[in-house]
């Protein structure tokens, strides 16, 4: 088949998949964030689902989620809708991601249950993995996210601490730590995962430290993927790394005893997430 006829039947399903979402109205962290990889997930049937809505209260300065002080209202139909959508589409790994709502007195961690739950009763062979916020450290929510028992839970760290207060202002580093550490006390079977981007102005022993700090806390999997500047509102990318760097991370990563290691300039938590977690359990 030549590059043409590829690319046609490829763009046709990226506009069927774009007309689905819109029709079942489900939101992806794949258009919300303008993900790089989103060609080519869509082209492969795969999606992150965004729940909680399309708005965030959160400010971090490398996303280009939308971000309002007023979010959206609580659609208690959208589990369902996604879990429909998954059987539809014959999903065997399904990734569920939220804005963070801070607004909610859970933190909207019900409906991570929910759809959990929903997606499960809808196809119970499906992997279920959950990119989820961090919950202010709520432990109840956190236990109520466990109890439905995803096969991984991903938490970011997104960057090294010292650039926390200029990227993720709202957030804190030792404060996603212990949201992955509590998960993987609470739930020892439960696949912990978490991410990093490099191209912010970081240093090579702070992206060691922050490999050493995730596997201390047991963090099973971990995934470093440059930063892309969404929109001319985003910061700035500080510089590109090299794939050389990117492979270096890797092995230094592989060495600490991470069970799967995901490490490239298009590398994302929800990339490949299906492959990384075969590359676990086989
Ligand atoms: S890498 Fe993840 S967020 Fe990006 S397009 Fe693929 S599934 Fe969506």
């Amino acid at each position: 088949m030549n590059t043409s006829v590829k690319n046609k039947i490829d763009l046709t399903k990226i506009v069927e998949l774009n007309a689905l979402l819109n029709k079942n109205r489900i939101h992806t962290v794949c258009v919300s964030a303008r993900c790089p990889n989103k060609s080519e997930c869509f082209g492969k049937k795969t999606v992150t689902f965004l729940i909680l809505g399309d708005v965030c209260t959160r400010h971090c300065r490398f996303c280009s989620v939308k971000k309002e002080s007023a979010p959206t209202r609580l659609d208690n139909e959208e589990p369902g809708r996604i879990a429909e959508f998954v059987k539809e589409l014959g999903l065997e790994h399904v990734v569920i991601t939220s804005v963070t709502r801070d607004d909610l007195a859970d933190g909207g961690a019900s409906q991570f249950a929910k759809t959990i739950q929903a997606v499960r009763a809808n196809v119970p062979t499906a992997i279920i993995e959950v990119l989820a916020p961090d919950f202010q450290l709520d432990q109840q929510a956190l236990n109520k996210v466990l109890t439905a028992r995803p096969d991984i839970i991903n938490h970011n760290v997104e960057t090294v601490p010292r650039l926390y207060s200029v990227v993720r202002p709202e957030a804190d580093y030792q404060r996603s730590l212990k949201v992955l550490e509590y998960c993987k006390q609470k739930s020892q079977k439960t696949i912990t995962k978490s991410g990093f981007m490099l191209g912010l102005g970081e240093e090579e022993k702070e992206v060691v430290a922050v490999l050493q700090d995730l596997r201390k806390i047991n963090c099973d999997v971990v995934v470093l993927g440059q930063y892309f500047q969404p929109t001319k509102s985003n910061m700035p990318v500080e510089r590109y790394l090299s794939r050389e760097e990117f492979k270096k991370y890797e092995k230094i990563a592989q060495d600490m005893g991470f069970l799967a290691v995901a490490s490239g300039p298009t590398m994302r938590s929800s990339y490949l997430a299906k492959e990384l977690y075969k590359k676990i359990k086989s």
